[in-house]
């Protein structure tokens, strides 16, 4: 078996751009350079804003870029119920709680806006609440305060081989605490798993040794770490790459539909221009 596999996990919820072009191609360039796997993965648990329009026109984009991937695409929307083992077995292990809040409570119970945080830190409003308590509807939260409390021993460590982190990093508590917080695992309203634990249990399903993605999932590869960890899972090697960013310095959103791949190729422009036009 080969010893570096990684993949490209797309949501398919607008088109590509030239920030996603930058990862799938480092992905699919360092794979090649390992003698390696580059395999596709397609994020789509968001069952409202993903399509499968998206899908298929990613695909096309990565074909047209020359990337070809090993192996058959796993798409997350076919094996929903799979999650549910392990959601189970953190329930199992009193690491969940149903959670009725909506983003406006979270907002108002906040005391100060989370300046610079890539996400709203959970207040703990429903924090008290039991898994026997779990109401149609309801979210299921990770009480991380638990989840820690079972790793004090030797709290996990993942090494970075990206610029910006590089080295080995040890889960810090209290860092863990005002950067991530409870994060919500299964959806509000939907039984379906969020993104965290659906895309660590996929690394470690499609064997993924290195998870290449962008500099902002930076702060998230703490709750995947502690999450594969309490889950008895492998812990790949984690390389955040730098962001493509707009000329006033922005990070490339799914809306930026002028730096989408297909107005590129519609424009004309070849696999080697778009590569030049992020520095590979
Ligand atoms: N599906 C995520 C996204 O499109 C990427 C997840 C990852 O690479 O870990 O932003």
């Amino acid at each position: 078996m080969t010893d570096f596999i990684t993949r490209f996990a797309p949501s398919p919820t607008g088109p590509l751009h030239l920030g996603h072009a930058y990862s799938a191609i480092l992905a699919h360039d360092m794979a090649r350079a390992a003698n390696g796997q580059f395999l596709l993965r397609i994020e789509d648990t968001d069952l409202q804003r993903s399509k499968p329009e998206w899908d298929a026109l990613i695909r096309q984009d990565l074909t047209w870029l020359g990337l070809h991937w090993d192996g058959p695409v796993l798409r997350q929307s076919m094996q929903l119920t799979s999650y549910d083992t392990y959601l189970a077995q953190l329930a199992a292990r009193d690491l969940l709680y149903p959670c009725s809040c909506s983003r406006a409570d979270i907002r108002a119970a906040l005391t100060a806006p989370q300046e610079g945080h890539p996400h709203e830190v959970y207040p703990g409003t429903c924090k008290q609440r039991l898994m026997s308590d779990r109401k149609p509807g309801d979210a299921l939260r990770l009480h991380l305060d638990r989840a820690l409390a079972l790793l004090t021993d030797d709290f996990p460590r993942f090494v970075e081989t990206g610029e910006a982190h590089k080295g080995t990093h040890q889960i810090d508590p209290s860092q863990a605490h005002t950067q991530i917080g409870d994060v919500v695992l299964s959806r509000k309203g939907e039984d379906i798993v969020a993104y965290f634990l659906a895309s660590a249990i996929d690394d470690a399903r499609q064997d993924i040794t290195h998870v290449i993605r962008g500099e902002d999932l930076f702060d998230f590869t703490a709750i995947q770490v502690i999450l594969l960890t309490l889950l008895n899972l492998p812990v790949p090697t984690y390389h955040h790459h730098r962001l493509i960013r707009d000329d006033h310095g922005k990070r490339l959103a799914k809306r930026d539909d002028a730096r989408a791949i297909a107005t590129y190729r519609a424009e004309g422009k070849t696999p080697a221009d778009i590569r030049a036009m992020i520095g590979l």
